[in-house]
C-alpha cells in the first residue's frame, strides 16, 4: 500500500483555456464560457475573469455586472471533447491504468513506472510539458499514495503547477484544510460538522469516532474519520476494466427541445464510442439515461450487435428516447455502452452485415488521422450544430465550481 503511487491530472479551465488558445487575441483578457443571453450561467471563466470574482456556474448577469470588460464566448463542445480525446491519448503513453473522471481530468497509476518514467514528479513533469507542447494547454497535478489526496493535491498546485504529497508529509498536508476538501462533504454536512466544532480535516481526525458516529451516522462517520486519517483504499478503476462507459449533462435550464435532446446524445455518443476504441472494446448494451425536471429517474437499455461506433450508439438511444418520450423537460440525459468486449471475430463480421465493416475501418481511419491532426478538423457536421444550439441550455459539470470535496 505505501508503494501506491496515484497522480491526479486536471487541465486548467480548461473550456476557457481552448478558447484563448485558439485565439491569441484573447490571451490576458477576462474570458468565460457560457451562453450570450443572461439567463445563462459561466460554464468556465478564465483565471484573469476569477480575479473579478467570476466563477463556474455563476449566472452570466452576475458576471457581466463583476466585470465590464468580460468576453462571453459560445460553447463548442463537439470541439472540447475532441480535445479531451487528445488529452487522454498522452495520459495513455504515462500508465496502462488510467480511469478518467470528465473530459478533462483522471486519475493515473504510477505505481513501478519509475524504472521506466523516472521518479513520478519527473514523469508527471514530462507529461505536462507534453500536454503543453501538443496541446497548448496547462494543466495541474498532483501526486500522493491515495486517490482523494492525489485530487487534492492537484486543486492545490492550481494553476500550472503539481503537488507531491508523500506518504510522510500527508497527514501534515490534509490536517490543516478545511473539511470541504474532503470528497463527501458538501454545504449541509461542512455546516453540521461546523456545529460540532470540526472546521478542519484535523479536527474530524483527532475527534473520537462513536461520539461523530452519533452525530452523522455510522458510514458517514466511519468514511470521513478513514479519510482524514488518509486512509483511502479505493484503487483505480482503469477505462479498460470498466464495466460500462457512460457520459451524461446536466442542465442549468430544463430542456424540452427533442433534437438539441438528440444533439446532446449524438455528441456523448461519439465521446463513448471514442473511448471503446481507445481501450479495444465494443458494447452490446446501450442505456438512455435521463431525469425529469422532478428527479424522476428513467433509464432504457436495449442490446445491438457489438459495436464502438457513435453513430450507431446514437441511433439506438435516439430510438429508445422515442419510444419512452420524456413527460416533461428533463433536466440531465446520458447514455453508457455496456456489456463491453473484444471486437468479434473476423469470420463473425463476415456474416453480419457487409456495411459494419466497412464502417469500423472508417472509424479506424478517422481515428488515426485525429492521432495524427487533432480531431477538431474531422467533428462531424452535426456536433458543429451542436455547438451553435447548445446556449440554449448549456451543460453543466465539466468545470464546476471549485470542488468542494
Ligand atoms: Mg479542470
Amino acid at each position: 500500500m505505501s508503494d501506491t503511487v496515484i497522480a491526479h491530472v486536471d487541465l486548467d479551465a480548461f473550456y476557457a483555456s481552448v478558447e484563448i488558445r485558439d485565439d491569441p487575441s484573447l490571451r490576458g483578457r477576462p474570458v468565460v464560457v457560457g451562453g450570450q443571453s443572461d439567463r445563462s450561467v459561466v460554464a468556465a471563466a478564465s483565471y484573469e475573469a476569477r480575479r473579478f470574482g467570476i466563477h463556474s456556474a455563476m449566472p452570466m448577469v452576475r458576471a457581466r455586472k463583476a466585470c465590464k470588460d468580460l468576453v462571453v464566448i459560445t460553447p463548442r463542445i463537439g470541439h472540447y471533447a475532441a480535445e479531451s480525446e487528445r488529452f487522454f491519448q498522452i495520459l495513455g503513453r504515462y500508465s496502462p491504468l488510467v480511469e478518467g473522471l470528465s473530459l478533462d481530468e483522471a486519475f493515473l497509476d504510477l505505481t513501478g513506472t519509475a524504472t521506466l518514467l523516472g521518479p513520478p514528479a519527473v514523469a508527471i513533469a514530462n507529461l505536462r510539458k507534453e500536454v503543453m507542447d501538443t496541446l497548448g494547454l496547462a494543466c495541474s497535478a498532483g501526486i500522493a499514495p491515495v486517490k482523494f489526496v492525489a485530487k487534492i493535491a492537484s486543486d492545490l498546485a492550481k494553476p500550472n503547477g503539481q503537488l507531491e504529497v508523500s506518504a510522510q508529509n500527508l497527514l501534515a498536508t490534509l490536517h490543516p484544510l478545511p473539511v470541504s476538501r474532503l470528497w463527501g462533504v458538501g454545504k449541509t454536512r461542512e455546516a453540521e460538522l461546523a456545529k460540532a466544532g470540526l472546521k478542519t480535516i484535523g479536527d474530524l481526525a483527532r475527534t473520537d469516532l462513536a461520539a461523530l458516529r452519533a452525530r452523522i451516522g455510522d458510514e458517514a462517520a466511519r468514511h470521513l474519520h478513514a479519510l482524514a486519517n488518509g486512509r483511502d483504499d479505493r484503487a483505480i478503476v482503469p477505462d479498460r476494466e470498466a464495466k460500462s462507459m457512460g457520459a451524461e449533462e446536466t442542465f442549468e435550464t430544463d430542456l424540452r427541445d427533442p433534437e438539441l435532446i438528440s444533439l446532446y446524445l449524438l455528441e456523448q455518443a461519439e465521446r463513448v464510442a471514442a473511448r471503446l476504441r481507445r481501450n479495444g472494446l465494443t458494447a452490446t448494451g446501450v442505456t438512455l439515461k435521463y431525469k425529469l425536471a422532478d428527479f424522476t429517474l428513467v433509464t432504457r437499455q436495449a442490446t445491438i450487435p457489438a459495436t464502438a461506433d457513435g453513430p450507431t450508439l446514437h441511433r439506438t438511444v435516439a430510438r429508445l428516447l422515442a419510444q419512452n418520450p420524456p413527460k416533461g423537460p428533463i433536466r440531465l440525459v446520458g447514455l453508457s455502452a455496456s456489456k463491453l468486449g473484444p471486437p468479434p471475430l473476423p469470420d463473425l463480421l463476415a456474416s453480419a452485415d457487409p456495411g459494419d465493416e466497412k464502417r469500423a475501418r472508417l472509424n479506424a481511419t478517422l481515428d488515426e488521422i485525429r492521432q495524427r491532426h487533432g480531431q477538431s478538423a474531422l467533428q462531424r457536421a452535426r456536433l458543429l450544430e451542436l455547438d451553435r444550439k447548445a446556449p440554449e441550455a448549456r451543460p453543466a459539470g465539466y468545470e464546476a465550481p471549485p470542488k468542494r470535496r
